[in-house]
């Protein structure tokens, strides 16, 4: 086989077989197949696509270039949600807890923020002592002790993923479908999960901009994850405006607490309970969402969703005394106060504006090496629809120094959008759902 006539054969719309895309796979992670080649080659599916054959191909090659998780041993059942990015998405927080609480196990491994968008892994370490580089070993028996523990993705799994992910990155190919659902496929597979909720956001603050395009990734998802043997549901949800009244890494955390005492924003919790639900719908747990959403109603209500994070926060290394004692005091002296212009409506937060102001501030970050802060981010006191007198407060912004407000304000403020008239009810967050269970 000649890597240059599976790039030719890709480039003219022709179906590469399982075994010529595990020759590219193999080959790049093996160093047989060098960078350049396998560049035209994601090129050429960036622009020819790949048939659902191909997509589960390429997965099943990732998933096959490192370790699966092993958690045999352990009572299940075990499931999973993942999502593909936003702005204040804190619900794994709440979730994992929470589905925990109704008597499955959730294997989580997440990311960290990159981009405009946050990461799970970035929130958990602003609570003093969290670990979440976990051994195999470990993962596993939080997971038996506490019914989820939350790690970072390890060395061994999915190296194919590190390496194609990072040439992506730089050659323009990221935003592909196949390639999308592959890079998230495989790493969600090798966890150990036997079914897996995506919430595919839609809208200006996610990867997918319309929800025609989050549609497509959510059908893709769906089919080749069937394809590999898991029970899937895809939910689209709308990420037009930032999720929840905070944004930041121990700022999510706070809200993330009082979501779990049952005083979350209704936003967010909208989008959690319907995640929650169709997880108890995967596991077998509850026959339809609306049985699984009053389940983890009941576990928020009762304390036990509560309960069970700060079990994990001990359990992960992580300094419950101190969590509690932050609550509400970890701020940056360094503020900025948003204001409205002129009395009216807010019509609307624009989440991607916000989240790349959130770079400058120190919440997230462009590159792997750069550092994220615990007190930073946005505490918003309006979201849209709300009416506002002139020069009210809408939100405070912490930044790391000073340098880091002057650079996010601008951008901050112009996320900001205003009526003169009320504008239309808020609809749903929940776009559609893909249940191919
Ligand atoms: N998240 C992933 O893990 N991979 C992608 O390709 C895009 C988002």
């Amino acid at each position: 086989m000649r890597t240059v006539d599976l790039i030719q054969k890709k480039r003219e719309g022709g179906e590469l077989s399982g075994e010529e895309i595990e020759f590219i796979v193999k080959g790049y992670v093996a160093g047989t197949v060098p960078e350049y080649q396998v560049s035209a080659w994601l090129m050429a599916v960036f622009f020819e696509g790949m048939t659902p054959r191909e997509t589960a191909a390429l997965t099943d090659s990732m998933l096959r270039s490192g370790k699966v998780m092993d958690l045999s041993g352990i009572e299940g059942p075990f499931v999973d949600k993942h999502s593909t990015g936003g702005v204040g998405d804190k619900v794994s927080l709440i979730l994992a807890p929470m589905v925990a609480a109704c008597g499955v196990k959730v294997p989580m491994m997440s990311g960290r923020a990159l981009g405009h968008t946050g990461g799970t892994l970035d929130k958990l370490e602003s609570i003093p002592g969290y670990r979440t580089g976990l051994s195999e070993a470990e993962f596993r028996d939080f997971i038996r002790k506490d019914g989820f523990a939350m790690t970072g993705q390890t060395a061994e799994i999915v190296p194919a993923d590190k390496k194609l992910y990072a040439l992506r990155d730089v050659t323009a190919t990221v935003e592909s479908v196949p390639l999308i659902t592959a890079s998230i496929l495989s790493k969600k597979v090798a966890e150990g999960a036997e079914s897996l909720v995506f919430d595919v956001k839609s809208g200006p603050g996610a990867f997918m901009k319309t929800p025609e395009a989050a549609e497509t990734l959510a059908r893709s998802l769906a089919s080749t994850g069937t394809a590999m043997g898991k029970r899937i549901v895809s939910v689209i949800t709308d990420m037009g405006e930032p999720l929840g009244n905070k944004v930041g890494n121990f700022f999510e955390v706070e809200e993330a607490l009082d979501c779990l005492e049952g005083s979350g924003p209704a936003d967010l919790m909208e989008v959690t309970y319907r995640l929650g639900a169709w997880m108890l719908v995967a596991a077998g747990v509850t026959g339809d969402a609306e049985e699984g959403e009053a389940r983890c109603r009941e576990a928020i209500r009762s304390g036990r969703a509560k309960e069970l994070f700060l079990d994990n926060v001990t359990t992960q290394g992580g300094r419950t005394d101190r969590l509690l004692e932050l609550r509400g005091e970890c701020r940056s002296a360094h503020s900025y106060d948003i204001l409205a212009p002129e009395a009216g409506y807010l019509s609307g937060i624009d989440a991607y504006k916000i989240g790349r102001a959130g770079v400058y501030l120190g919440v997230g970050r462009d590159t792997a090496a750069d550092l994220v802060f615990p007190d930073v981010g946005f505490v918003f006191e309006k979201k849209s629809g709300a009416p506002v007198a002139a020069r009210e407060r809408l939100c405070t912004m912490y930044g790391k120094d000073e340098a880091a407000i002057a650079a996010a304000a601008e951008l901050a403020v112009s996320a900001f959008g205003f009526s003169r008239t009320p504008p239309a009810p808020k609809a749903s967050l929940i776009v559609k759902e893909i249940c191919a269970l």
